[in-house]
């Protein structure tokens, strides 16, 4: 029952903020709903979920689209890529995006925003790993990204990554919190499942829960 798991996750959540000074003081849990079926969806809201994060746009107005309306205090986040031609149609749905990877993708969300006048948060993803497969942009590569979301009025607010799947978390957890102190950034979303407990204590505001809330993928 995603009642009970949402309690459990709760818990943890509770205990990391206890156990550690970093931790902060409110975390906003992100349900990850990847290939989630409606109905979970609303058994989620019911339970009390009001943050979901969606992988693909498209995907994200499949589930959301009809819906959306009945539960206007659903924040969405995008976790997942974002290409520049669904830029649209991603501003037009979501309510936070969390994918930032290219001045280009910033400059044409930027033109959308404006268009639709929907100024949306948005974090940039960092391939804290520097996993050539992997979103997200490398370290050294943030500071050109914070710039041109300054230059084009994107409310940037924070940083996200998804550690390597095959090492500790811990390290990148941290050097993701040293580069947004670096740039004056205030939220990190970091945390999945397996880790989130970690995260909070190093100080993540976000966590993305997918499995642990929906149970394993089939
Ligand atoms: C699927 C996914 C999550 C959640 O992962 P779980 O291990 O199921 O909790 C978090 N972030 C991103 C970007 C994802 O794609």
């Amino acid at each position: 029952m995603i009642v009970e798991r949402i309690t459990a996750i709760q818990n943890t959540i509770q205990r990391a903020q206890k156990r550690s000074a970093l931790a902060a003081s409110e975390i906003v849990l992100v349900a990850a709903c990847k290939s989630q079926p409606i109905e979970v969806l609303k058994e989620a809201i019911a339970a009390g979920v009001t943050h979901f994060g969606e992988n693909r746009v498209q995907e994200g107005i499949g589930h959301w689209r009809e819906i959306k309306v009945l539960y206007s205090h659903v924040i969405l986040h995008l976790i997942g890529h974002l290409q520049r031609n669904k830029a649209a149609e991603a501003v037009a749905l979501f309510d936070v995006i969390e994918t930032l990877d290219s001045v280009k993708l910033i400059e044409t969300l930027a033109q959308e925003m404006r268009k639709q006048e929907r100024f949306l948060p948005c974090f940039i993803q960092v391939n804290t790993g520097e996993e050539p497969q992997k979103a997200g942009v490398l370290p050294k590569d943030i500071e050109v990204l914070v710039q041109a979301c300054r230059t084009e009025g994107i409310p940037l607010v924070g940083l996200m990554c998804v550690p390597p799947a095959d090492m500790p978390p811990a390290p990148h957890f941290s050097l993701l919190r040293k580069l947004a102190e670096r740039y004056g950034l205030t939220q990190l979303s970091m945390g999945m499942s397996e880790d989130f407990e970690t995260a909070i204590r190093l100080g993540a505001t976000h966590i993305r829960i997918g499995r642990a809330l929906f149970g394993e993928r089939s």
